[in-house]
């Protein structure tokens, strides 16, 4: 078997940077609590443009379902019996603008801030992994947009991979299931993700930073909303009458531990999260993300909502306090610790690609961690994009490279 380390080749060879291009240019901007899926119509029209290119490749059974999910099989071309997904998402965040994305090819990278439009910075004392970039081609935005690397780089990777598959039969592959998914910034879409259609035994998302990257924990999350009920009447005929929700939901938030919110938090830590409040004097309601890395560790999140609750009743028994719990996703480490050989084949790969995997918990979710809670597991692998979300998101051509020849290399010996 021949591994491939040399990024140059899948460069000079694929259509990996014209596609990324010609993706990033497209808006797919997804939008938060729309009530379709897709959320808006650029993706659609991405993802009619990606299909058409995987039909192209070579690619059986290319279809875009009615929640925009872009589904086609590359067959085996060695008898081999397993089915692996690559997927990467179509969509980019709302947190910074995706119209009119002009990429911009800074050559030669020499060490120094690469200066956008808006006097937006790119600096390697921010971005350290800069400096391990040097002489390579960085791809940004031009100061306006973001960049859409996240995750459009990961699409183009993919793409590049099965193209170098199409040109060299000879490298022995299994059965590629790939999925370009809608609305994962949103974390809305994957819900709609036809596990049993798309039929894989497990599947890599192409969705991680930079190179080595390799991701399968992730947070274990559930939401929070506090609804405190007090009693409204005229402030001037007030005195030991009216109970104000807005103070108690002042207090409520006092009572949470300090030490667990996500400017004071890293690593395996979690935190509460209130990031939204509304209401007035009769109704106050608090939203909160907790989050945390273990079942336990949410349950005593819970726990400790449900005590400040009680102490606050003691305060004042005529206030009315609600606390709801509804889960969002949990963390995939446990179904992916079930099946080994996932993360043991994507560690090889990196190995056999020069790559020092580099394994992280991501303090978030991805679409795998939903995926992997259904059956499918599907650890986090680097695309290389870096400073996502916003305009200084930045990419270099050849860890996008390197990605390609990691996504070849995992498959090869998967095919084994
Ligand atoms: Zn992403």
């Amino acid at each position: 078997m021949t591994f491939y380390k040399d990024p140059q080749e899948m460069l000079n060879n694929t259509q990996l940077i014209n596609t990324f291009v010609e993706l990033v240019k497209m808006d797919t901007q997804s939008k938060e609590d729309a009530p379709q899926c897709p959320s808006t119509k650029g993706q659609l029209e991405a993802q009619a443009v990606v299909k058409n290119k995987l039909i192209s490749l070579g690619l059986t059974n290319a279809t875009i379902d009615e929640k925009g999910f872009l589904f086609a099989t590359l067959p085996t071309n060695c008898n081999s019996k397993i089915t692996i997904g690559l997927l990467a998402h179509i969509d980019t965040s709302a947190e910074a603008s995706g119209t009119n994305v002009n990429p911009q090819f800074h050559k030669n990278y020499a060490g120094k801030d690469i200066v956008l439009t808006n006097n937006i910075t790119i600096s390697p004392t921010d971005y350290p992994e800069l400096l391990k970039c040097l002489g390579d081609t960085i791809i940004t935005a031009d100061g306006t947009t973001l960049l859409g690397a996240d995750d459009k780089a990961g699409i183009a990777e993919i793409l590049a991979a099965l193209e170098f598959f199409k040109q060299h039969p000879e490298i022995q592959r299994p059965h590629i299931r790939v999925g370009i998914t809608p609305d994962e910034e949103t974390g809305s879409g994957v819900a709609n993700f036809d596990v049993a259609r798309f039929g894989a035994d497990c599947a890599y998302t192409l969705d991680g930073s930079f190179t080595g990257d390799l991701c399968y924990e992730t947070f274990s999350a559930n939401k929070g909303v506090i609804t405190i009920t007090g009693l409204n009447t005229h402030p001037g005929y007030a005195k030991d009458k009216m109970i104000s929700s807005i103070r108690y939901a002042y207090r409520f938030l006092e009572e949470l531990p300090s030490d667990q919110r996500p400017e004071k938090t890293n690593g395996y830590q979690g935190f509460f999260h209130p990031y939204q409040i509304e209401g007035g004097v009769g109704k106050t309601t608090i939203t909160m993300l907790l989050r945390d890395f273990t079942e336990e560790g949410l349950e005593e999140k819970t726990r400790i909502l449900n005590e400040v609750k009680e102490k606050i009743l003691k305060e004042e028994p005529k206030l009315q306090i609600d606390v709801a719990i509804t889960k969002q996703y949990r963390n995939m480490k446990d179904h992916i610790q079930a099946r080994p050989e996932v993360l043991e084949m994507a560690k090889k790969a990196m190995l056999a690609t020069g790559i020092e995997p580099d394994i992280r918990p991501i303090r978030g979710g991805t679409d795998g961690s939903s995926l992997s809670e259904r059956g499918l597991p599907t650890p986090n692998i680097f695309a290389g994009f870096e400073a996502y979300h916003g305009p200084k998101e930045w990419i270099s051509t050849k860890v996008m490279g390197l990605a390609v020849c990691h996504i070849v290399n995992l498959m090869q010996l998967w095919a084994k």
